[in-house]
């Protein structure tokens, strides 16, 4: 499976329904949506969204399906908890009789590689074209009439420069494919996701591929919040025919950042609508950002979210804890910063939802260890964090940490107290002790007396694996990260 389901969702109209020739890995798709409707979604996104569908063998009476795990643990963990529902819904969908094998990968699974994301690229063939698709854009063809303009990209964004991991290999791999070419098959390509995941990075970082690829090509990269303040000025000096003849003819590729800005603004509404089109019929390249998907940006005319929609629209997630390590690594050797490996686990577990945090934590880290002259090490990076992990420790006990640990594991509270070594029960049971010797500030013996009076080598125990899972499993690291989210 090339993508991740929640983004192939994306590509796949919303009626998308099983049908006899489909492929093993689009009837997936077809079982995966329907088990997002019904399990928890924290469930569903952990364990069951990285499977990847194999293989199915079908008869009249009945069809088997193989499903593979990235690890053993979360393979026993599936056939524990999800197979049952996994079948069924495999039965639903195919109208007959299915067993699943789960099996385990052979590969360990990594951050995946650019190689990966080159193959989402050539798989362009799958995916569905736009209507403007005949239309591909020459690049920089109308150079000998008119001189370049100048564009705003910011050269500092790049893709090499742009670390991929799950959570953004397929924005990242449609970005690529619209900078390859522009006003190809993706147009407008619409880039959403919460602040700080990378979405001004990966706009912009079309826009220096195009270029260095094609330096006469006419690149725009503004905010949508710059495009508002040119139109209002326009109208206010009478320079409409300037603005519309710049937005609409002048550039072949554009690149709008922030759209959300626009929404509820009547005359930008309006202004925009017709660039669109004017750039669009002709085969130009849009692309857009955004906060929320085009379906809720509130107040945004109906004609408009329908244009956003035409093309691809691909999601950023919040980056696993593999990529934001992957992703401290890069910018501490970009900037010739000595990042100890236990520091990069630290700050990685705990920011866990914006890359700029991260970023600053680092930056404030080198200052610090600038003015001091010490090295950066986890003493002096707790200190600097201390303040928010305050904040957030003083509301965080060990009932809440025990209660979301439950809640997420689908377990009893009697169960992760007592002294069951099923593996069902004992790794939930270890990441609650990591958790409140993490937000806490008990001891391991202390800790113990809320296990069931457990020794404080237990506890020490626990907390080094999931420690060592952090780094090393990402289910471990991705039910941590679930759990926490819940407290
Ligand atoms: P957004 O526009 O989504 O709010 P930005 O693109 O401004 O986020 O990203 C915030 C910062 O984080 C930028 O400095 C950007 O370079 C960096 N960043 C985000 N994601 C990544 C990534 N996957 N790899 C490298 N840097 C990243
Ligand atoms: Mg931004």
């Amino acid at each position: 499976m090339l993508f991740r389901p929640s983004s192939r969702k994306q590509l796949m109209t919303t009626t998308l329904e099983f049908n006899e020739s489909m492929s093993v890995q689009e009837i997936w798709q077809v079982v995966y949506r329907s088990l997002e409707r019904t399990l928890a979604t924290n469930m569903v996104h952990v364990w069951v969204q990285p499977l990847e569908a194999k293989s199915i063998e079908q008869s009249a009476a009945g069809a088997r399906v193989v499903l593979e795990a990235s690890n053993e643990f979360a393979a026993q963990w599936i056939r524990d908890k999800y197979l049952k529902k996994i079948e069924e819904t495999f039965e639903q969908t195919l109208g007959k009789q299915t067993i699943v094998d789960i099996s385990v990968s052979e590969k360990p699974k990594t951050v995946p590689t650019n190689d990966r994301v080159a193959s989402v690229i050539a798989t362009e063939a799958d995916l569905p074209s736009t209507p403007s698709s005949g239309l591909v854009l020459q690049a920089g063809s109308r150079a000998a009439t008119t001189p370049p303009l100048s564009s705003s990209v910011d050269a500092r964004y790049t893709f090499d420069n742009f670390v991929v991991g799950a959570s953004n290999q397929f924005a990242y791999a449609s970005c690529v494919a619209v900078a390859e070419k522009p006003g190809g098959h993706y147009n407008p390509l619409f880039l959403y996701g919460s602040p700080g995941l990378g979405k001004t990075h990966l706009l912009n970082a079309i826009g220096s591929f195009v270029l260095r690829n094609n330096p006469n090509c006419r690149v725009c990269s503004i905010s949508a919040e710059q495009f508002v303040n040119e139109l209002i000025e326009s109208i206010q000096h009478k320079k409409m025919t300037q603005f519309r003849s710049k937005y609409r003819e002048s550039y072949d590729v554009i690149l709008i950042d922030d759209i959300q800005f626009i929404a509820g603004k009547q005359t930008s509404e309006e202004e925009f609508f017709h660039t669109f089109n004017a750039l669009y019929h002709s085969g130009r390249q849009i692309v857009v950002t955004s906060d929320r998907p085009p379906k809720e940006i509130n107040n945004l005319e109906e004609r408009v979210r329908t244009r956003f929609e035409w093309g691809l629209i691909a999601d950023i997630q919040p980056p696993e804890i593999e990529t934001r390590i992957a992703i401290l690594r890069a910018k501490a050797e970009r900037d010739d910063i000595y990042l100890p490996d236990d520091v990069a686990t630290f700050l990685a577990s705990s920011i866990r939802t914006n890359v700029r945090e991260l970023e600053g934590v680092l930056t404030s880290l080198k200052a610090q260890s600038s003015l001091t002259g010490l090295e950066i090490s986890l003493e002096m990076t707790k200190q600097l964090l201390k303040m928010n992990l305050a904040v957030d420790s003083s509301q965080i006990s060990v009932e809440s940490i025990q209660n979301a640990v439950v809640k997420f594991f689908d377990l009893k509270l009697a169960d992760l107290k007592s002294t069951s070594r099923a593996q069902s029960v004992a790794l939930p049971r270890q990441i609650a002790m990591y958790l409140i010797r993490k937000y806490t500030s008990l001891g391991y013996k202390e800790i113990g007396r809320y296990f069931g009076g457990k020794d404080h080598t237990t506890i020490m125990h626990a907390c080094s694996k999931i420690e060592k899972g952090l780094e090393e499993n990402s289910e471990i690291a991705k039910a941590v990260e679930g759990v926490q989210n819940l407290l």
